[in-house]
């Protein structure tokens, strides 16, 4: 069995950016050697998350504003994570509604998706440098 790691840095200019990864995810597929098995892409900080889902601009201001929705960012002290002299809390609960990570089946050498399906890396504290993870097994 092949096993192949490669991190991806990202570092978004806004708070929150949505940034399609997919291509950087198929290159890896092709570095790997890997024809038939398993990618794994997982955000590795807690306020980022790594989903699947259309690559289409109105879905993707239909997330920020849902996710503002549900968790604002302002006011701030709304949050007791933010006591620790943070300003992320709502960052922290968007990653979890988005999720950490996503698995893809290779096949035949290619990313086997569903239709429409792209690989994207939500930023919810942006700014700084973070990582993305790829893992990817199989023969
Ligand atoms: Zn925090």
């Amino acid at each position: 069995m092949k096993s192949y790691r490669k991190e991806l840095w990202l570092k978004t200019a806004n708070r929150r950016d949505y940034v399609n990864i997919t291509s950087e995810i198929e290159d890896a597929v092709q570095e790997s050697g890997v024809r038939e098995g398993l990618a794994l892409v997982n955000a590795m900080h807690i306020t980022a998350s790594v989903y699947i889902n259309d690559a289409e601009p109105g879905l993707l201001a239909d997330y920020d504003d849902w996710l503002e929705r549900l968790a604002p960012h302002e006011p701030t002290s709304q949050y007791r994570h933010n006591a620790t002299g943070e300003d992320n809390g709502d960052a922290h609960l968007k990653r979890q509604v988005m999720g950490r990570e996503v698995v893809v089946a290779i096949s035949d050498g290619k990313l086997d998706f569903g239709p429409w399906e792209q690989i994207y890396y939500a930023e919810f504290d942006g700014g700084r440098k973070k990582r993305v993870l790829v893992k990817i097994i199989g023969e």
